[in-house]
């Protein structure tokens, strides 16, 4: 029985080392490999399937019957093996012919084995082979076994190259036309340049240590570096102390100095595998206990801890630096499997024009910095590094979410031509900025911004906002580790308000549960469809210590000053008035402290619950003013969920049904006196936000990039005309009223982006 991963890997690393140093052809040496692993693990069978021409092919075994060897082939996602390669997972079986993927081969002659373990040989993290190991008893295989074959898997990998059997390994095969990309919209914008490398590739060369204390030596002086680097990283960031940046920044620190993780790598080491190779397999692990992880936040945090892996790599084998320290020498767009913000935060910001993930989500640390930092980024490009070598040309549509690798010359000049025209569009914008907005029949209209960051409201006068229209408070949860404390809020608070100076700012308490989870806040019994499930407001009320931390912390960063608080997702006014009464609680109790208070409070609600509106009447005399959450709004009205990317472009905004509803809403707001406001993405398209001023609405909280081409459409829109022509076509929609608003707007000068 083998006592732990590390002296079984060992004990077959020591033969492995011998082969490997040996003479003779690399089949011999494959065929002695399976003998020495089958004998370590004490298994009946050994083999190993090599990525061959798009097949898995068997290129060795013990214990399976040799003519089936180069004959047996597999394709990729073909029975365990192929799922294997094809998923990079760890298959770890009591009865292998029970596993639905399952596909016999009689001339192999394995219908006496029943237990199977296979764990897939990775190369540049692109499967080319895997190993297996069978048995005849049903039993499954221990960790400390399947830890062995992986750490053996990494050695045959080294192997495999060596030799040049497997398909990539000769150099990957690339396509070098043009090919077009799509991906996830991550920050928009565009932009073209040279693709960079974030990781200047590392690819490990040896894998078998000859000198396990060296190797130890060599690794710790690496961890030393590294955690410099990282301190000094903190020390340097442009950002502000107290921001969320310095909140991520802080979590990234704690993983660099995670004493768990060093230990695995040297647990790694002392199995017999050099420094590089025992980094690059506690990364595997990770990356593999990665994909298990359902939970989209904890996912970012393993991103951060494989950032920092792959730095330490970088630093153990000298090849120092991400593309990075090396300095941008041209306009670049960026490539990495992921980027950690920390190493965001590394580039020179004048030559870095865009960034292009393998992997990348809208909540992770690195797109908020991205965007903080205005670089267009397209996520989700998986084959983005196969397909691109260093060097290749590159344009990004960050509008559109696609890539266009080495372009043609029309497509270069179309894009070209686009991006001139946006702009010089950006130009006309920025000439804007200080000008009202005010429609040509002298029509005042409030332009707001949406935010969420500490920087968000320092770029106000910069982009012409009146203030901040909606700020998502709950984003400093979602880059938290852990749940920020009172302190940690009030500070943010402060900061946020001292920022955004004369100008309103309107909080908005926490909205997260649902699609915003937070790992730290145990939400068990997840409902089917979040966005309908416990989340906002309803989360807040029954967490009431939650929500109190967080109206003491606006109160008192808000002392002396006007508070503005709103309430997400309200669906009946008894959720409004219990967190109304809860905030007013606080006061009395500050004010009972004789604590320096707000001047003035007003409270809002966010109207994104049908059934709401329904109940105006009793609800707007109860509050200061209405904000309209589109975004949620619609995917209700239509039972539609917003995610879903399937049904993305199946409804419209300017639908007339969502319009008379929103009519109403306004019109009920108008009559009593109440302001209202819409926050929801569908204000900040133009078309749309022509509609709503048609339609009455005269204040907007949009994303700060839509205000150059939202003022723009405003100052060119009579509005008078507009609200003759909304009546005509909600008493009569057309077909497409889309269209029909397009044409009108042409018909009448209005300017559209
Ligand atoms: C909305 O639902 O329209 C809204 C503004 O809130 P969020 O997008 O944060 O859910
Ligand atoms: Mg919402």
């Amino acid at each position: 029985m083998v006592e732990s991963a590390a002296l079984a890997a060992r004990e077959i690393l020591t033969g492995l080392h011998a082969v490997m140093a040996s003479r003779g052809s690399p089949q011999d040496k494959l065929d002695r490999v399976v003998d020495i692993i089958a004998d370590a693990m004490e298994s009946e069978v050994c083999s190993i399937y090599v990525l061959k021409e798009g097949h898995l092919e068997l290129f060795a075994t013990h214990g399976l019957n040799r003519d089936a060897v180069h004959k047996t082939r597999l394709e990729m996602g073909e029975g365990l093996v192929g799922t294997i390669a094809e998923q990079m997972l760890i298959l770890n079986l009591e009865e292998a012919s029970r596993h639905p993927q399952f596909a016999f081969r009689p001339e192999t002659g394995e219908e006496h084995f029943h237990s199977f373990a296979g764990v897939p040989i990775v190369r540049r993290e692109t499967p080319i082979g895997v190993l297996t190991v069978q048995h005849e008893d049903s039993r499954k295989y221990l960790d400390v076994e399947i830890e062995a074959l992986q750490t053996v898997a990494m050695v045959l990998s080294e192997l495999l190259a060596s030799a040049g059997f497997a398909d990539g390994t000769k150099g990957r095969a690339r396509d070098t036309g043009p090919q077009q990309l799509a991906g996830l919209k991550l920050v928009t914008g565009m932009a073209r340049g040279r693709a960079v490398f974030h990781q200047p590739k590392v690819t490990v060369e040896h894998t078998v240590a000859e000198d396990i204390e060296a190797e130890r030596a060599r690794v710790y002086s690496a961890f030393r570096k590294m955690r410099e680097q990282i301190d000094n990283n903190i020390r340097d960031a442009e950002f502000g102390v107290g921001g969320e940046h310095h909140e991520i920044l802080e979590t990234y620190k704690m993983f660099a100095y995670d004493e768990g993780w060093s230990r695995r790598i040297n647990e790694a080491i002392d199995s017999g595998l050099t420094a590089e190779a025992a980094i690059e397999r506690v990364q595997q692990r990770t990356r593999a206990r990665m994909q298990e992880i359902d939970d989209p936040l904890l996912k970012e945090r393993m991103h951060d801890l494989e950032d920092l892996s792959n730095r330490l790599l970088r630093i153990v084998s000298g090849r120092v630096g991400t593309a990075a320290s090396q300095g941008l020498q041209e306009d670049a767009i960026l490539i990495a499997r992921n980027l950690g913000p920390a190493e965001l935060l590394d580039y020179d910001k004048r030559r870095l024009k865009g960034i292009i993930l393998q992997e990348g989500s809208l909540t992770a640390h690195v797109t908020i910095v991205a965007r903080a930092m205005g670089v267009p980024m397209v996520g989700k490009i998986e084959d983005i590094r196969h397909i691109t070598a260093e060097g290749d040309e590159i344009l990004l549509d960050g509008d559109h979410a696609t890539v266009t690798v080495r372009p043609e010359a029309r497509t270069r000049d179309d894009f070209d031509q686009r991006m001139e025209t946006t702009q010089a569009r950006r130009a006309e914008f920025a000439a804007n900025v200080k000008k009202p907005a005010e429609t040509t029949d002298g029509q005042k209209v409030e332009l707001m911004v949406n935010a969420g960051l500490a920087e968000d409201a320092d770029h106000l006068d910069a982009v012409g906002a009146e203030g901040i229209g909606l700020f998502r408070t709950e984003f400093q949860f979602l880059v938290a580790a852990t749940l920020p404390g009172r302190e940690s809020q009030y500070k943010l608070y402060k900061t946020v308000l001292g920022a955004a100076g004369d100008k309103p700012v309107v909080f908005r308490t926490i909205d997260i549960g649902g699609d915003k989870a937070l790992p730290y806040l145990d939400e068990k019994d997840e409902a089917e469809n979040p966005a309908m499930g416990w989340r906002a407001l309803r989360l807040s009320l029954d967490r009431k210590a939650l929500m109190k931390a967080q109206a003491r912390a606006l109160i008192e960063a808000a002392a002396g000053k006007h508070l503005k608080v709103m309430f997400p997702m309200v669906s009946e006014p008894w959720e409004y008035e219990e967190a109304r009464a809860l905030f007013e609680d606080q006061i009395d109790w500050l004010r009972g402290q004789k604590r320096f208070l707000p001047t003035v409070i007003e409270y809002g609600a966010m109207l994104e619950v049908p059934a709401l509106a329904e109940m105006l009447d009793q609800l707007l005399p109860r509050l200061d003013f209405l904000s309209i959450g589109t975004n949620d709004l619609t995917q209700f009205l239509f039972a539609a969920d917003r995610g879903d990317p399937r049904l993305a472009d199946r409804y419209d905004w300017l639908s007339p049904a969502i319009l008379r509803f929103l009519k109403r809403i306004i019109d009920q707001c108008n009559a009593a006196g109440t302001p209202v406001r819409i926050c929801g993405e569908m204000g900040g398209r133009t078309l749309e936000a022509m509609a709503l001023i048609g339609m009455g609405l005269r204040r907007f909280s949009i994303t700060p990039a839509a205000m150059g081409p939202i003022k723009a459409m405003i100052r060119s829109l009579d509005a008078g005309q507009a609200a003759a022509q909304m009546d005509e076509l909600l008493a009569n929609p057309p077909r497409d009223m889309r269209r029909t608003l397009a044409g009108w707007a042409k018909q009448n000068g209005v300017i559209l982006d």
